[in-house]
């Protein structure tokens, strides 16, 4: 479902982020993405949604070639993509079910459905009796399963974590694993940038490390491999 070939990435200040990146990741597949900071993890991430072009180099996403793509076409790719952040990055005036129920395409969708299946997303990630609260009212574990629910109401082929456990302590954390989890299981592909040693040496799964532009490792059932 991504397959990338000599990919490379310099941002317009002259940094080069990614230096020739080859990977061919399959529909359903769980993959850490792990390495020091500025290694190049989130810009590797960038260009799976077309948040940013390579500066060279082949990305194919779904059969769709990313870097030809015409503006017009990027929200079609970016429906097959949920993104989870780090800061969560829910609207913060909107109640739980209207952060969720606004990413559903409402196009075709009758109000039954798109209520039908924003209900349904909430009680997969466990916060159905908290559809009315604004994302104050929750706790950084609970706002993060809203924004896992946002990200995958449309059926997504493939959901994007960028350090979707970086502001949680150990227990919450464990929680948000287990949903990435059972997604994961219903057929989408989940791509995990992290820094959790703990996570990635329990909860065994491809790792990628990306260090200095380049993947490090690649391996099955991998290792985090650094010591913070
Ligand atoms: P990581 O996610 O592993 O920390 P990044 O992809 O964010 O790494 O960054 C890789 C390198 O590219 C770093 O040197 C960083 O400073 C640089 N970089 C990232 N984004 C930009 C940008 N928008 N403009 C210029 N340099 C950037
Ligand atoms: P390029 O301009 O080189 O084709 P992109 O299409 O990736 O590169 O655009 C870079 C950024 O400019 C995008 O992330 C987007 O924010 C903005 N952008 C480009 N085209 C449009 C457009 N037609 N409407 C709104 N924003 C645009």
């Amino acid at each position: 479902m991504i397959e990338m070939q000599s990919v490379y990435k310099t941002y317009p200040n002259g940094v080069t982020a990614l230096n020739g990146i080859d990977v061919t990741i399959e529909q359903g597949e769980f993959v850490y993405v792990v390495g020091p900071s500025g290694a190049g993890k989130s810009t590797f991430i960038k260009l799976i949604f077309r948040e940013e072009k390579p500066s060279k180099g082949s990305i194919i996403i779904n059969n769709k070639d990313v870097p030809k793509m015409k503006w017009k076409d990027v929200p079609y790719l970016r429906r097959d993509i949920g993104v989870v952040y780090q800061d969560f990055k829910l609207l913060p005036k909107m109640t739980i079910y209207e952060n969720v129920a606004f990413a559903l395409e409402v196009i075709e969708e009758t109000p039954k459905n798109i209520r039908k299946r924003v209900m349904e997303v909430l009680d997969l990630v466990g916060l159905k009796n908290k559809a009315r609260f604004i994302p104050d009212e929750l706790s950084g574990g609970e706002q993060q399963r809203v924004a896992i629910a946002r990200a995958i109401v449309n059926h997504p082929k493939l959901l994007i974590a960028d350090e979707p456990t970086g502001n949680l302590d150990p227990d919450t954390s464990w929680e948000i694993m287990k949903i990435l989890e059972e997604v994961n299981a219903s057929g989408t592909t989940v791509i995990m940038a992290t820094h959790s040693k703990e996570i990635v040496n329990t909860v065994k799964k491809r790792v990628i490390a990306i260090e200095g532009g380049l993947i490090a490792r690649d391996e099955h059932r991998g290792e985090y491999g650094y010591e913070i």
